[in-house]
């Protein structure tokens, strides 16, 4: 282990950064530790956003990000990192209006991302983003006056908002641009699939359709498609995606290119005294020999670890991380777990069950070898992990399914 650390600087207070200043104490760094985070609210789980603290069934309390173990750092809370300088160590921080420079001799950068706004600029009232626990508190107190509900965005917080209003018995229109849902993360196949569980629910999907305009001056009155129709809504929540928390890196010198790009250690390119970890990161993987940048909640927290562990060891010393990325999405009564990664599958097959009934396991290929298993069968897709990480023919051998 280095002994020459004496300052680390932890920026970001999500599950990634939380994880990196747990383990740098877990693993005995002794000297100073500062994690900044520009949200006031204490370090929280960001997955029941969309599902059920959206729905009222826990309320804010039961989304407290519970620690490890206690451990002693600086906390600094409502302070936003504002530019790095690598040169000197220096962190410039706004700190609740009042500029600060933090000095380190080790950083985590743990930003996350931040959600895509709408790209036609200023929108009416009640159009609204989800991202933080305010984002969510806010759409959650107009739920209360039973709007009619329009979730722009095919991806998984706009099928697990929708998922959750329709659950609440309100109307729901789901609109997507691309050819599907969950398209990018699921492929074609599934994609189909779970569009069949929305409209089978009551939703109103729109697949390929383009939102051309939002109806209503102060207030949303509903949304205009390119097709000419019309959309009522009290209520729009936007789902376009993220784009990873970097602006504040510019000029730093580190290398963003869709993300921090790391190698399989963490240690941002470069750079042997920063790591960065979770949605702002793109790791190397050593599985999938290209950079991922990866927004799962356990990935995101296996990485603040590792980032930690490589940042305290001899930067020739550092593990490589090459766990498989894994998560998981709650809508209506089925729970979709997904291990590995599918982009750029080219064989899809379902393994075990019927997609039909919901219970089910499927393995997705790329050049006669297994690269990811997606199930609604609870833990399932852990059977698939040795197979996965080996790179096993495809289809998989009757033995694991
Ligand atoms: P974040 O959680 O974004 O934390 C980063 C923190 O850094 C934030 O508090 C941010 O405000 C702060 N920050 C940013 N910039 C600065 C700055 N300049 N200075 C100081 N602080 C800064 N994943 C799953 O696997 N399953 C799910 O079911 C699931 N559901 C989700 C539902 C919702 C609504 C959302 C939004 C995400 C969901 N995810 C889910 C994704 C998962 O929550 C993320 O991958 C995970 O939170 C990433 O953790 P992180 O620590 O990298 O980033």
């Amino acid at each position: 282990m280095r002994n020459d650390l004496r300052e680390v600087v932890v920026v970001g207070s999500g599950i990634a950064g939380m994880r990196a200043a747990e383990t740098l104490r877990q693993e005995g760094y002794d000297g100073a530790l500062t994690v900044v985070g520009d949200e006031w609210h204490a370090p929280y789980h960001r997955p029941p956003l969309s599902k059920k603290l959206l729905s009222g069934q826990i309320q804010r309390a039961g989304i407290d990000l519970a620690l490890q173990f206690e451990f002693d750092a600086r906390v600094l809370r409502g302070a936003s990192a504002r530019k790095l300088d690598t040169a000197s160590h220096t962190v410039h921080l706004d700190d609740d209006g009042t500029a600060l420079s933090l000095q380190y001799d080790g950083l985590v950068i743990a930003t996350g991302a931040s959600p895509r706004t709408w790209p036609g600029g200023e929108v009416p009232d009640g159009v609204m983003l989800l991202r933080t626990v305010d984002d969510c508190l806010a759409i959650r107190k107009r739920l209360k006056t039973r709007p009619r509900v329009v979730v722009v965005g095919g991806g998984f917080i706009g099928a697990e908002v929708a998922a959750t209003c329709r659950t609440l018995g309100l109307e729901v229109a789901l609109v997507e641009r691309g050819d599907g849902l969950l398209l990018s993360a699921l492929g074609a196949e599934m994609a189909e699939c779970w569009a069949r569980l929305h409209k089978q629910h009551g939703v109103d999907v729109r697949i390929g359709a383009d939102v051309e305009s939002f109806i209503g001056g102060g207030r949303v009155e509903g949304i205009r498609l390119s097709d000419g129709s019309q959309l009522a809504a009290d209520l729009v929540v936007v789902g376009l995606g993220v784009t990873p928390a970097t602006e504040w890196l510019e000029g730093s010198g580190l290398r963003i290119d869709d993300g921090l790009v790391c190698d399989a250690t963490g240690a941002v390119e470069g750079c042997s005294d920063v790591v960065a970890a979770g949605d702002v990161a793109r790791w190397w993987h050593p599985r999938y020999e290209r950079h991922l940048r990866i927004e799962h909640w356990d990935h995101a927290g296996r990485q603040g670890e590792a980032a930690a562990r490589t940042l305290l060891a001899d930067p020739d010393r550092a593990d490589t991380y090459d766990e498989l990325p894994y998560f998981w999405s709650d809508q209506y009564d089925v729970k979709l777990q997904m291990l590995g990664v599918p982009t750029d599958y080219d064989a899809f097959t379902v393994v075990e069950g019927r997609p039909d009934r919901w219970e089910f396991t499927a393995a997705y290929g790329l050049k006669g070898r297994t690269i990811a298993a997606l199930s609604t069968i609870p833990g399932r897709v852990l059977a698939y992990r040795e197979a996965i990480s080996a790179g096993a023919d495809f289809p998989l051998p009757p033995s694991v399914n």
